[in-house]
């Protein structure tokens, strides 16, 4: 008995000892949750209290770094990831990453509709739990114009306006002199980077400077030393995270506002999306994982903890992409050729969480309200769940803003996203550790299925390198 307990902790210390940085991160995260919580029963501070924001300055930091990066990581890896790459191969890996993209948003956008259908979370008399006080929610949004944002982000009309921002349509309701109604389009600038226009663009050049490799070369050079230089950022930033992610975490958690009230009247809601979510980060995507590579999910997973740690402490994808990136390049054996391109577009388009969260939330609605949606119109929610999350950005609570989409694609009134708000900071968390998953078990099924074209690769640079020498 003594020995085990002994060669347990000798292999914890070894672990400790080999991966620092995890452990603290992991300490963090559970040390972050303690500390709110305890707060939060003592003195129920508000979420503005200066405490809050004094709690969560050292992790508004890291977030701030982390934002910081994305940019010029990004263009860097998505170039160099697609620069020596040749057109046939970029195809492939492209069109596997689209496919898996797609089915298993669609998988978590059907799996919370069954959930939500069987468990009935909405079902008992909670009509009167509505409060909207203090929150405005543009009630205007419809699934035509957010395909065409979309598009026009894919192409932006001024490349570096769409490092800062991009175009959105805004609709007014005006009421004619007759009384009638009717909705005024406007285009209207919205600040934060248009990362589905960066990244477009990136793809593009990679690819063209694959096709000319000769005449890129110098460019190649630049862009890689980018590559490399922000990549050593990455990990000076990732010394930081485990005091930066405490402090969000526990800042966020000091600041909630009625937590038990909370839970008491939405507890069946969170509890349907935490199922799902679990379902689907447990069960469905490692079954997926095992399926295409043949080999066990729980190391990968392991090694993807610093990442999951960093999703759950900042609540948004694109910010978590740097520690991504990392996690499934040093760590899971990813080739970089394949993780520059799946781990910068994942992160913008592939959302299970976020999807799964919507046709949840959804029909969570219509079942408060007494409202029931026939057969079409709950496929109606869950491709609208699937597209709302194509388009949701990688960034805090971005699912709920779509989600508006979603309401009005099925004629569902949007005032209860007011009550849902109230637990979307939680649910967010689990969300984009879902959604921070799917990319990297993405990589991994690219990777085995694009097993063939990656050899030819390293067998071409492997030439090109000989060649150069000689
Ligand atoms: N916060 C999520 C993410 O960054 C998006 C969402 O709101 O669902 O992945």
């Amino acid at each position: 008995m003594n020995i085990t307990f002994k060669s347990i902790c000798d292999k914890t210390w070894k672990v400790i000892l080999k991966d620092k940085l995890f452990v603290f991160t992991v300490v963090a995260v559970i040390l972050g949750l303690i500390l709110g919580v305890i707060i939060q029963q003592d003195h129920t501070p508000y979420s503005t209290d200066l405490l809050v924001v004094l709690l969560k300055f050292p992790g508004e930091i890291l977030l701030r770094m982390l934002k910081c990066i994305i940019l010029p990581l990004v263009v860097a890896s998505v170039i160099t990831g697609l620069g020596d790459i040749n057109a046939k191969s970029c195809g492939k890996i492209g069109g596997v990453a689209v496919a898996y993209y797609i089915s298993t948003t669609v998988i978590a956008a059907i799996l919370g509709l069954c959930l939500v259908s069987i468990i009935r979370p909405g079902s008992g008399d909670q009509s009167d739990f509505i409060s909207k006080d203090g929150v405005t929610i543009n009630e205007n949004t419809n699934t035509l114009d957010t395909i065409m944002d979309l598009l026009r982000a894919a192409f932006p009309d001024n490349i570096v306006e769409a490092t800062f921002g991009k175009d959105a349509t805004e609709l007014t309701e005006i009421t004619r002199d007759d009384g009638s109604k009717y909705l005024k389009r406007n285009l209207q600038f919205k600040s934060g980077i248009n990362m589905i226009g960066v990244i477009v663009f990136a793809i593009v050049v990679g690819v063209i400077m694959s096709l000319y490799p000769e005449e890129s070369a110098p460019l190649m050079k630049v862009v890689q030393a980018v590559n490399d230089v922000t990549m050593r950022l990455v990990t000076l930033i990732l010394w930081y995270s485990p005091i930066g992610i405490f402090f969000l975490i526990a800042g966020q958690f000091a600041g909630v506002e009625n937590f038990g009230e909370m839970v008491a009247q939405l507890g069946l809601y969170v509890v349907t999306v935490l199922v799902g979510i679990a379902i689907h980060f447990f069960i469905i995507l490692p079954s997926i994982f095992f399926a295409f590579t043949r080999s066990n999910p729980i190391p990968y997973y392991y090694n993807m903890l610093p990442a999951l740690a960093t999703a759950f402490g900042t609540a948004s994808s694109s910010a978590t992409m740097p520690v991504t990136l990392k996690c499934v390049e040093e760590k899971n054996g990813i080739s970089w050729r394949i993780s520059r391109f799946v781990i910068p577009v994942g992160a913008t388009i592939n959302m299970d969480g976020t999807a799964l969260y919507e046709a949840v939330a959804c029909l969570f609605i219509a079942q408060v309200k007494g409202i029931s949606l026939n057969f079409g119109q709950v496929i109606v929610t869950g491709l609208t769940a699937t597209l709302a999350a194509v388009g949701a950005a990688g960034i805090p609570s971005a699912g709920l803003v779509t989600m508006v989409m979603v309401l009005n694609a099925v004629g569902l009134p949007v005032d209860m996203l007011a009550v849902i708000l109230t637990v979307d900071w939680f649910l967010d968390r689990f969300r984009t550790m879902t959604n921070v998953m799917g990319d990297a078990l993405g990589c991994a099924v690219v990777q085995s299925m694009c097993s063939k074209e990656l050899a030819e690769m390293d067998q071409d640079t492997e030439l090109q390198m000989v060649g150069e020498k000689s």
